[in-house]
């Protein structure tokens, strides 16, 4: 039976549709069926002091905590729920080196100036080898993949997007290539992609086995870690931070929040620049091993760049794992199943009709400009951000180079610059606008996929 969390507040829409409560799905994933216990970890009580405080831990709070205390810093890590209780723990589990589909390098060096957008480039590019090195260094049992990530295109019209695609990447030394129609659809088994950027970096994983084992691996470098441990309020006590959680108090010289989009608003203006987005999860039952000699063969993870993309998985026991947006919470968690899933064999013809086994969701947070952020709200207080939906890679790098930063270790610049937070102005009715445009985006994938079988 799972217990309800006290975190993930359900937004209004999900109130009114009487959605279920996004926190109970945690516990109805199918990475919390397969994933090692969590290691042992107490909650906050009485008053304790260290130099960083760092709250909240996913992938950006642990990664973060982990180097830190590889650099010898005092570190203590708090935690509202457990590890992987945020979109950590819910995810598809694919470790992408790139940040969303249209960020490409010369877009982030527009936007982020040359030096930042050649980082930030840099950080995400390697962001995949990291993840797949932390997890062999500290030995942490997560089905990890590294077998490379696809991005099919769906019409012939994305060839010279593609292109020009893979040579910004490797103009950056990157490993990635383009696929041809035919290796695009040999890889997928789907005969409706028309070439593929693939980076043989990527892959995929158990993304709550990573998370608990990313945590495992900071407290055994020396970070503490107190779970069941919510912030409730932070204030300035002399030239220290105050953290206020039920049981205790922790106070500072360096506070930074990885808290994500779950509502909380230790910070509101920081918190005001995430666009709240819930995703459904599906995964089937163990299918037919002889099935994955034609869909994804490789084992590789897959996700098309279509405006409503298509992305999907094999797990270790033979599911198939898929996922996305839907227009509207009512009905969500059925709806959401079935729909995923039609959408996966409108593709692959070859996948006969099954029922989700495992239906979750998980709440991502959005900037308007899919950019990650550091944002400093007083003497040295910082909230970190960086999900934006392809958030795997990036929060483990994102964390080593902050950890860096905070240790004042030479050569770990920063990939983004330290900004003052820019709300936007009601986010809670901006993550309506993604579900409102559903449709429309559901209308250019269409259009452009008619035009794609006329052409041939
Ligand atoms: C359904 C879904 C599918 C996705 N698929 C992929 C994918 O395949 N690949 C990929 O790279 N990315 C994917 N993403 C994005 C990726 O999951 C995120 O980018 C990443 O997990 C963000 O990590 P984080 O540490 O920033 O935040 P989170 O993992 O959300 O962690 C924030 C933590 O802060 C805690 N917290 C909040 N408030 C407090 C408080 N007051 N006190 C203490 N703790 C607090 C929360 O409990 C939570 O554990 C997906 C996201 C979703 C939702």
């Amino acid at each position: 039976m799972p217990i309800a969390h006290e975190g993930y507040r359900p937004n209004l829409w999900e109130r009114l549709a009487k959605a279920p409560h996004p926190s109970l799905s945690f516990q109805a994933s199918l990475w919390h069926a397969m994933a090692p216990a969590a290691p042992p970890m107490s909650s906050l009580s009485g008053d304790i002091e260290t130099d960083v405080a760092v709250v909240g831990g996913g992938y950006l709070g642990f990664s973060t905590a982990l180097h830190l205390a590889e650099a010898g810093v005092e570190t203590v890590l708090l935690e509202a729920d457990e590890p992987g209780f945020g979109a950590s723990g819910r995810n598809t589990g694919f470790v992408v080196p790139n940040l969303i589909t249209g960020l490409d390098p010369a877009v982030m060096r527009q936007n982020l100036g040359a030096t930042h957008g050649q980082l930030i480039c840099e950080t995400v590019g390697s962001g995949a080898e990291l993840v797949f090195n932390i997890i062999r260094d500290h030995k942490i049992d997560c089905q990890a993949r590294q077998n490379g990530w696809i991005q099919p295109i769906h019409t012939p019209e994305k060839q010279p997007w593609l292109a020009d695609r893979v040579a910004q990447w490797q103009a950056l030394g990157r490993p990635v290539e383009a696929l041809s129609r035919d290796q695009a659809v040999a890889e997928t088994g789907s005969e409706v992609y028309h070439g593929a950027f693939f980076d043989p970096t990527g892959g995929h994983l158990n993304p709550l086995a990573y998370c608990r084992g990313l945590a495992a691996a900071a407290i055994k470098t020396g970070a503490k870690v107190f779970c069941r441990s919510r912030a409730r309020t932070i204030s300035r006590r002399g030239d220290r931070w105050q953290i206020n959680c039920d049981g205790g108090t922790l106070i500072a010289k360096r506070l930074l929040l990885t808290t994500n989009t779950t509502g909380d608003k230790l910070e509101a203006k920081a918190e005001g620049t995430q666009i709240p987005i819930t995703l459904f999860q599906v995964a089937t039952p163990p299918l037919d091993p002889e099935l994955r000699k034609t869909i994804l063969p490789n084992d590789r993870a897959s996700a098309d760049i279509r405006k409503e993309l298509v992305a999907f998985r094999w797990t270790v026991d033979n599911r198939l794992v898929t996922g996305g947006l839907l227009a509207s919470p009512f009905g969500a968690t059925a709806r959401g199943a079935s729909y995923h899933l039609q959408r996966l064999q409108q593709m692959l013809p070859q996948l006969p009709a099954v029922t989700a086994e495992y239906i979750w969701q998980g709440r991502l947070g959005a900037a308007t400009d899919f950019m990650p952020r550091l944002m400093q709200f007083g003497d040295n207080g910082w909230s970190a951000i960086a999900c934006n939906g392809r958030g795997m890679a990036m929060t483990t790098a994102l964390g080593r180079r902050l950890a860096g930063w905070l240790a004042g270790t030479a050569n770990m610049p920063l990939p983004v610059p330290v900004t003052k937070a820019d709300p936007v102005a009601v986010p809670s009715l901006a993550s309506l606008a993604f579900s409102v445009w559903l449709p429309w985006n559901r209308r250019i994938d269409r259009a452009e996929l008619k035009r794609a079988k006329k052409s041939g």
